[in-house]
C-alpha cells in the first residue's frame, strides 16, 4: 500500500520543522505523530493510538480538541518545547486534499497567548559572537520592548552572562560560533535560561540582517540609529528579526523602535550581587515574597510592574535623570488628592501594551478592543490631573500622552457594552454603528414582521384580499395568489410556480426581503468580521501613539507607586548627586528585613563611607546582624540610584557606578566549581572590576577553607580593596585578627555590632558601634539552634584549649615585643610575666591583653 498523501504531506512539514512538536489539524483536532505523539502522550498524559497511514505499521498518535488546544500547548511551552500549528486552510472538498500549512510555531520567548504570558517581560534574546565581539538583541514580542547592545574584548561572556541574568530571556537563538561558546555562558546552563538555540547562520550575516532591522524600523539608514560601534548588535537584532518572522509568519509594526542600551548609563551589578541581594526573587525558594521587588511594588497595572522591575535590575547613573525621578515622587507625596485620584484610575487600567501588541499580531478580540477603548477614555482625565503638577518627569508624561478622541470615538461607537472574547463568537458591534449591520440583523428578528407588512401592502394594492406570502425549501418566500384572482395580478409581479388552484409569484422588493431574511446571519457575521477588520487597521494606525502613552502610564503608576510606599513605609528622599562623595546614611534601616520582621522593632543603624573611612571591618557575633546591615546599605544605594525614596531618616549617596557582592557560599557542582572556588571566583571578579566609584559587600570571605589560608586571604583583600582599588567596602569578618589594620592603613575602620551577654547567654542588640567585637559567641549560638549539651561542652572545653594555647603565644610575643621595642617599660613586662591564663576566663584574659596593648601604645 502506498503513503497516503496526507501522510507525506504531514513528513514533509516535519522534516522542515525538526525541532518543533508538530500540531496537524485533522478536523477538529491537532494530531501529532511518530516521535512527537510519544512524546506529547508520555509529557500531557494523552492516550497514545495508531493511524493507518500507508506504511508498512500503524504511525503512532495521539492527538487534542482543537478549541481547547491552547492549554495543552501552554503545558508544553512551559516545559520549553517549541509547536508549530499546521492548520486546515481550505473547506474540505469531495475528492480533492485539504490544503494545509505551518501558520505559526510558538516557542517559549515568542508566545502572545495571555493564559502563558505572566505579567513579567517574556523576553527572546539574540546573541550573534564574531572574534572579539559579541552582540545581543532582545525582544518582548509581548509588547514590541526591542533591545541591543554589544561587547568586546576578555570580559564579553561575563558582561553577556550579567545581562542575560537581568533580562532573563526564555528562549536564547544565536549563531554557530555562539552556540559552541555556550558553555562560556554559566546562565545558559543554569535554570535561569532553559532553551539555547542555534539559528541560521546566513540570517546574522551584516548584509541580511541590517535588511531587516530596516525594514521593521521603517527607516533609511542606520545612521538613524546612533549604532555606529554596534555592528554585531545589529546582526543579533536582524537575526532576531528574522526568526520571529519565520515563526510567527506576520507583520508586525509594533516592533518600531530599537534601543541600544549603553552600559555606562546604569549602575552595574554583577549576577551574583542580583540574585544576593535578593532584588527580584528570594535566593533560596526563587520566591518574589522576601523580594525588594516584593516590598516596592504595590503598582496598579502590568505596565508599571514590567517597569519597575526593569528600574530596579538597571539603576540609573545619570543624577539627572535619577533626580527626575525623585522629584516626582515628591510632588506626588505632597499632593494626596490628586494622587490618590490617578492611583484610583490606574486602578482599573488595562495592559494597553500587550493589548497593541495582541492588534499587530492580528490576535486581539473585539473583548481586547474595548479594553483599549475603556483605558484611552481614562487618558484625559489623567493629563488633566497631570497638567498642574511641575516636577520635569510629570510634565513629561503630560505631554507624551496623546489625544485619542477620534479612535475611542469609533470604538465607543462600534463596540457593545459586553462583547465576546473572540470574534468568532459574534453580535458584538452595536447598533447604529453600520446601517447595513442593522438591517441584515432586523432582517434576522424581525423578518416575519416584514414579511406580514408586505403581505398587507401587496393585499391592498393589489386589492386580493387573499394574497398570502408563503414559503418552502424549493422556491423560497413568493406570493400565492389563488387562480380566481388571477386578473388583479399586476404586471410587476414575476410568475414562479403554477399550481392547478393558484399562481405562485414573486416581486423584486420580495426577492431583496427574501435574500436579506435568508442570509441575514450569514451576512451578520460576514459583516460583522468586515468591519472588525476595519476597525482593527484603524487600532493599528494608532499603535506607536499607544504604546508612546502606555510608556507614560506605566512611569506614571511607577512614580505613584513610590510615593505610595514612601509614605506607608516612612521612606525619604535621598540626596544623590555627582558632587557627593560619600555614603552617609542616618538611621538606615533594611526594607526587607523590616517589613518581614513584624513583631519585632527593627533596630536603624548610620553609615558614613568616606575617605576616612572607606572600608567597614566589622565584626560581631553570629546571628548579631552584619549580613542584614551590610545588605541594607547596599539596597539603600541601589534603590536611591532607581530614583526611590529610601528607609532612613536622611541618606546622602554617591553616584556609584558599580554593586559588587561576595556573600554566602555556594557550590556551582554544574560547572564543575567547588564553594571555596565559586567565592573565590568571585572575589577574583570583584578585584578585576571594582574601581574607586563601587560599593563592595564582602561578607566572610576565606571562610571556605583552613583558618590560616582563610584569614591570609581576608586579610589581604582588605589591604588591597582599600589601599589599590579606593573603593568604599563593608567587610564583615570572624576573623578577629584583621581589625588589627585599623590604624595600619588609612581608611580602615573598625564597626562591631553589640550584644549584652545576660545569664550565660546573649541579647542581639543590632547596634552597629565603632571597636571590635572580641568573640563571635558561635557557641551560644549553637545553643539557640538546639545543638545537645555534649557537643556543646565538647566544644567549650576545645575552646578553651585552644584560647589558651593562643594567649600564651600572644603573652609570650608580647613580652618580647616590649622587652625589644620598650626595655624600660617594667610595670608593663612584669604585668604580662605575671598573667596566669588558667586563672583567668578566655574573656579576662582577652580583655586584659587589650588593657596592657594600650599601655605598650603609651
Ligand atoms: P552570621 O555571622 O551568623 O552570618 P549575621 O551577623 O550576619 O550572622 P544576620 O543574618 O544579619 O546576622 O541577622 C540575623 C537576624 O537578626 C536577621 O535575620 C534579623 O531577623 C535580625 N536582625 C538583623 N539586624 C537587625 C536589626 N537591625 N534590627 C532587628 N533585627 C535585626
Amino acid at each position: 500500500m502506498a503513503i497516503t498523501p496526507m501522510m507525506k504531506h504531514y513528513l514533509d512539514i516535519k522534516s522542515k520543522n525538526e525541532d518543533s512538536i508538530i500540531f496537524y489539524r485533522l478536523g477538529d483536532f491537532y494530531e501529532m505523530f511518530f516521535e512527537d505523539a510519544k512524546l506529547v502522550s508520555k509529557l500531557l498524559g494523552i492516550t497514545l493510538t495508531g493511524k493507518d497511514c500507508g506504511l508498512s505499521e500503524r504511525a503512532p498518535m495521539c492527538g487534542v480538541p482543537f478549541h481547547s488546544a491552547e492549554t495543552y500547548i501552554a503545558r508544553l511551552i512551559d516545559m520549553g518545547y517549541k509547536v508549530a500549528i499546521c492548520e486546515q486552510l481550505n473547506e474540505a472538498k469531495k475528492g480533492e486534499m485539504v490544503e494545509r500549512d505551518i501558520v505559526r510555531i510558538i516557542t517559549p520567548g515568542t508566545v502572545m497567548e495571555e493564559n502563558i504570558l505572566s505579567a513579567s517581560n517574556n523576553f527572546i534574546a539574540s546573541v550573534y559572537l564574531k572574534k572579539n565581539n559579541i552582540g545581543i538583541s532582545w525582544l518582548d514580542l509581548s509588547t514590541g520592548e526591542f533591545n541591543m547592545t554589544q561587547y568586546t574584548g576578555d570580559k564579553k561572556f561575563e558582561s553577556l552572562n550579567d545581562l542575560l541574568t537581568t533580562v532573563r530571556p526564555s528562549e536564547i537563538i544565536s549563531n554557530s560560533d555562539a552556540f559552541n561558546e555556550g558553555e562560556n555562558l554559566p546562565c545558559v546552563r543554569s535554570e535561569i535560561v532553559p532553551k539555547f538555540y542555534k539559528f541560521l547562520d546566513f540570517a546574522y550575516e551584516f548584509s541580511n540582517a541590517s535588511q531587516n532591522v530596516l525594514k521593521q524600523l521603517k527607516i533609511g539608514s542606520l545612521s538613524v540609529l546612533d549604532c555606529k560601534d554596534q555592528t554585531e548588535a545589529i546582526c543579533a537584532s536582524g537575526a532576531l528579526l528574522e526568526y520571529v518572522q519565520q515563526t510567527q509568519k506576520r507583520s508586525l509594526n509594533h516592533i518600531n523602535h530599537l534601543n541600544i542600551q549603553k552600559d555606562e548609563s546604569y549602575l552595574y551589578i554583577d549576577a551574583s550581587a542580583k540574585l544576593n541581594l535578593e532584588l527580584t526573587k528570594t535566593i533560596f525558594e526563587r520566591k518574589r515574597k522576601g523580594s525588594l521587588l516584593w516590598v516596592l511594588d504595590e503598582t496598579s497595572t502590568s505596565m508599571g510592574r514590567r517597569t519597575l522591575e526593569s528600574w530596579l535590575l538597571k539603576p540609573l547613573r545619570n543624577e539627572v535623570d535619577i533626580n527626575k525621578r525623585l522629584d516626582a515622587t515628591e510632588e506626588l507625596i505632597s499632593n494626596n488628592v490628586s494622587r490618590d485620584e490617578l492611583k484610583n484610575i490606574l486602578n482599573t487600567f488595562s495592559d494597553i501594551e500587550r493589548l497593541c501588541g495582541r492588534v499587530s499580531y492580528g490576535s486581539v478580540g473585539p473583548r481586547g478592543c474595548v479594553e483599549i477603548q475603556k483605558s484611552l477614555s481614562k487618558l484625559p482625565k489623567i493629563k488633566n490631573i497631570l497638567k498642574d503638577f511641575n516636577s520635569k518627569l510629570l510634565k513629561e508624561c503630560y505631554e507624551n500622552i496623546f489625544d485619542f478622541s477620534k479612535l475611542q470615538n469609533l470604538l465607543e461607537r462600534a463596540f457593545k457594552d459586553e462583547v465576546p472574547v473572540s470574534s468568532k463568537d459574534g453580535d458584538f458591534i452595536k447598533e447604529g454603528f453600520s446601517a447595513e449591520l442593522d438591517n441584515f440583523i432586523k432582517a434576522k428578528i424581525e423578518g416575519k414582521n416584514w414579511i406580514a407588512q408586505l403581505e398587507n401592502k401587496e393585499r391592498e394594492l393589489t386589492g386580493i384580499k387573499n394574497l398570502k406570502i408563503k414559503f418552502n425549501n424549493l422556491i423560497g418566500y413568493f406570493f400565492e395568489v389563488p387562480i380566481s384572482n388571477k386578473d388583479k395580478i399586476p404586471f410587476r409581479y414575476i410568475r414562479k410556480q403554477s399550481l392547478a388552484s393558484a399562481e405562485r409569484f414573486t416581486t423584486e422588493e420580495l426577492n431583496k426581503l427574501a435574500e436579506t431574511i435568508l442570509n441575514a446571519e450569514e451576512n451578520i457575521s460576514k459583516l460583522e468580521q468586515e468591519l472588525f477588520n476595519q476597525i482593527k487597521e484603524e487600532v493599528k494606525s494608532y499603535i506607536e501613539q499607544i504604546q508612546i502613552s502606555a510608556k507614560q502610564v506605566a512611569i506614571l503608576d511607577v512614580l505613584i507607586n513610590f510615593a505610595n510606599i514612601s509614605i506607608k513605609n516612612r521612606y525619604v528622599k535621598p540626596e544623590i548627586n555627582e558632587s557627593i562623595r560619600t555614603i552617609k546614611i542616618v538611621g538606615g534601616r533594611h526594607p526587607v528585613v523590616e517589613k518581614l520582621n513584624k513583631f519585632e522593632r527593627f533596630v536603624p543603624n548610620d553609615t558614613t563611607l568616606d575617605e576616612s573611612c572607606k572600608t567597614m571591618l566589622i565584626t560581631g557575633p553570629n546571628m548579631s546582624g552584619k549580613s542584614t546591615y551590610m545588605r541594607q546599605v547596599a539596597l539603600i544605594t541601589i534603590m536611591a540610584h532607581i530614583g526611590c525614596f529610601v528607609p532612613a531618616v536622611s541618606a546622602q549617596i554617591r553616584i556609584c557606578d558599580r554593586i559588587f557582592t561576595r556573600i554566602g557560599a555556594s557550590d556551582n557542582l554544574g560547572m564543575g566549581q567547588s564553594t571555596f572556588m565559586v567565592e573565590m571566583t568571585e572575589v577574583a571578579s570583584i578585584l578585576q572590576n571594582a574601581t574607586n566609584k563601587s560599593l563592595l559587600i564582602l561578607d566572610e570571605i576565606g571562610r571556605g577553607t583552613s583558618t590560616y589560608d582563610g584569614l591570609s586571604i581576608a586579610w589581604a583583600v582588605v589591604e588591597f580593596v582599600t589601599e589599590k582599588i579606593n573603593a568604599y567596602t563593608l567587610f564583615a569578618t570572624h576573623y578577629h585578627e584583621i581589625t588589627e589594620l585599623e590604624g595600619k592603613i588609612n581608611g580602615i575602620k573598625n564597626f562591631q555590632v553589640a550584644v549584652k551577654e545576660f545569664n550565660n547567654s546573649i541579647i542581639f542588640l543590632h547596634n552597629i558601634i565603632p571597636g571590635c567585637a572580641n568573640k563571635s559567641f558561635g557557641i551560644e549560638v549553637a545553643i539557640l539552634a538546639g545543638i545537645n549539651s555534649q557537643v556543646v561542652n565538647r566544644a567549650k572545653e576545645v575552646l578553651h584549649f585552644h584560647e589558651e594555647v593562643n594567649l600564651n603565644t600572644s603573652l609570650d610575643k608580647s613580652v618580647v615585643f616590649v622587652e625589644n621595642k620598650q626595655p624600660n617599660n617594667n610595670i608593663v613586662i612584669e604585668e604580662l610575666k605575671n598573667i596566669e591564663p588558667n586563672l583567668l576566663t578566655p574573656l579576662e584574659a582577652i580583655g586584659k591583653l587589650a588593657e596592657l596593648k594600650e599601655k605598650i601604645k603609651e
